[in-house]
């Protein structure tokens, strides 16, 4: 069986302990490969070999810079087919998800920031006669990036991408769940002849490799995605260090629809924004309201095409719900509709446990799940859950709606259905959330800055936010 490695200082290596965890497909529930069990020897490698690689890398010319990461960017390009495959083995999502979006935005990610750094361009103030000011962007240092298992690719370049490009050397972990995209990262960048010791990855739990590069003393800059407690356990190890800190954390996402929005496109989009990747998506809307004059109608509909999607094996070209990651986030999932059954709610379809047949039978499967009539603010509508299950509330006014899609701690996007321009503008001012999809669901211009507010995180990735993120300003001042 295979046996993953870390890519330190560009080889790639055993764990220095030489153990190893086991690496599951979430569609059977077996183990297919071994990742290394990595600890603070690991990381304290990785370090180093970023460190000696900054001195260089850090004054490479970004024309250079920006070569690799389209070399890097081309290869992931042509060897799509391969790493979707592996990243629907490693996740259990559909191989079509993989292949349409996870593949290509993560090559897309270092295709955007190796040209957007030649166009990355810092200020010059002028102080009439006196004194010009201008601002030197000087990439932070080493970076530690951690990334999440629901988009594993695709977020671990949304931080690797932008890092490598402002000059910093970066040591990385991918979620101990799902390494092997990650991992063949690591060969493609050997591929790509990045200079030794520029990227680094070490595989392993969150709580032994996550822990030894946040709390490491000379990595300067964190950037996080994943769980709200992690990143707020993450903050307050980091914090104290005045490390500089993005965190990308949870949502609760809610999705309004109005009455007077085009039906047929709004139900097509609730469907991916509901059900894709098994809700698996920090942006998926889990909190559906729908205005009273179409609920029952919008009811009868989504259910009907909720109980058709079919579940099956994420390989097959026409599966629309695939595994759950692990059998302990299943577990999660099936406490918290039966949470939501305790608190009210009644299930109007899914809410259970699927056993497929013959390979598939011990893979991790739940029925993507329809639950009504509870209440706004109770824990099912409130927390996090994180898979197929989504909740459906109508409301009477603008107001109810708006006041129901803030009421959690939450706020990383929204999405708005109305054929309304006006009402559309005025209640996207008025939601709580990073982003506000109208009449939309994913569309992503890279150029804008992405990020939640309140618990669903700090600071902003994307467009030159993530540039500047990489970079410290110093201003220099000029006497005339
Ligand atoms: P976790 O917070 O459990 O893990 C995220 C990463 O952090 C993993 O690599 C994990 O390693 C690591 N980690 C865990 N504990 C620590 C620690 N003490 N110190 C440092 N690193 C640690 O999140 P999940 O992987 O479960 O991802 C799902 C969550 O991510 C959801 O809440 C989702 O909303 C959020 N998310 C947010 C996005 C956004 O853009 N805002 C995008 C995508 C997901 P290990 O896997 O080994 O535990």
């Amino acid at each position: 069986m295979q046996h993953i490695k870390n890519y330190i200082n560009g080889q790639l290596v055993e764990p220095v302990s030489k153990t190893y965890l086991d690496n599951f497909n979430p569609s059977t529930g077996k183990v297919y490969s071994y990742i290394p069990d990595s600890d603070e020897q690991d990381v304290a490698l990785a370090y180093s070999a970023a460190k000696t690689a900054f001195a260089s890398w850090s004054i490479t010319p970004k024309e250079q810079r920006s070569k690799y990461l389209l070399k890097i960017a081309a290869l992931i390009e042509k060897k799509l087919d391969h790493l979707a495959l592996a990243e629907s083995i490693d996740n259990g999502k559909p191989l079509k998800l993989a292949k349409t979006v996870d593949i290509p935005r993560a090559a897309a990610n270092f295709h955007f920031y190796g040209t957007g750094i030649l166009h990355y361009a810092s200020h010059a103030h002028s102080m009439e006669e006196s004194a010009i000011n201008y601002t030197l962007r000087q990439p932070v240092g080493v970076a530690g990036c951690i990334s999440p298992w629901n988009l594993p690719l695709y977020l671990f370049s949304w931080k690797i991408a932008p890092a490598l490009a402002a000059g910093c050397t970066v040591v990385a972990k991918p979620s101990e769940i799902t390494p092997m995209s990650a991992y063949l990262l690591s060969e493609i960048c050997i591929e790509a002849g990045l200079p030794a010791g520029v990227l680094n990855i070490v595989h392993g739990l969150g709580g032994k490799v996550g822990n030894a590069i946040v709390s490491h003393k000379d990595i300067p800059l964190i950037s996080f995605t994943g769980g709200t407690v992690t990143g707020k356990h993450i903050a307050s190890v980091a914090a104290p260090m005045f490390k500089k800190l993005s965190l990308e954390l949870g949502g609760k996402n809610p999705n309004i629809i109005f009455a007077d929005c085009d039906y047929d496109k709004m139900m097509h989009t609730t469907m991916l924004s509901s059900f894709a990747n098994q809700g698996q998506i920090c942006l998926c809307g889990s909190r559906i309201f729908v205005e009273r004059k179409i609920y029952d109608k919008f009811k009868t509909d989504f259910v009907a095409k909720t109980k058709a999607l079919l579940i099956g094996d994420p390989l097959h070209e026409n599966t629309k719900i695939g595994a759950i990651v692990s059998e302990g986030h299943q577990q999660k999932i099936l406490s918290y509709i039966e949470l939501a059954q305790k608190e009210g709610g009644t299930v109007l379809c899914g809410g259970k446990k699927v056993t497929l047949d013959g390979d598939l039978k011990n893979g991790y499967y739940i029925e993507p799940t329809v639950i009504e009539g509870l209440a706004y603010d109770c824990r099912t509508n409130q927390e996090e859950i994180f898979g197929p299950v989504v909740t459906i509330t109508p409301f009477d006014t603008e107001e109810e709606a708006l006041m129901m899609a803030n009421s959690t701690i939450y706020g990383l996007a929204s999405m708005l259905w109305t054929g309304d321009l006006t009402r559309a503008h005025r209640m996207a001012n008025h939601i709580h959330a990073g982003i506000v999809w109208i009449n939309c669901w994913l569309l992503r211009d890279l150029r804008t800055p992405f990020g939640g507010v309140k618990a669903s995180g700090v600071g902003r990735e994307g467009g030159f936010e993530a540039l500047d993120f990489f970079t410290e300003p110093k201003n220099v001042c000029v006497r005339l």
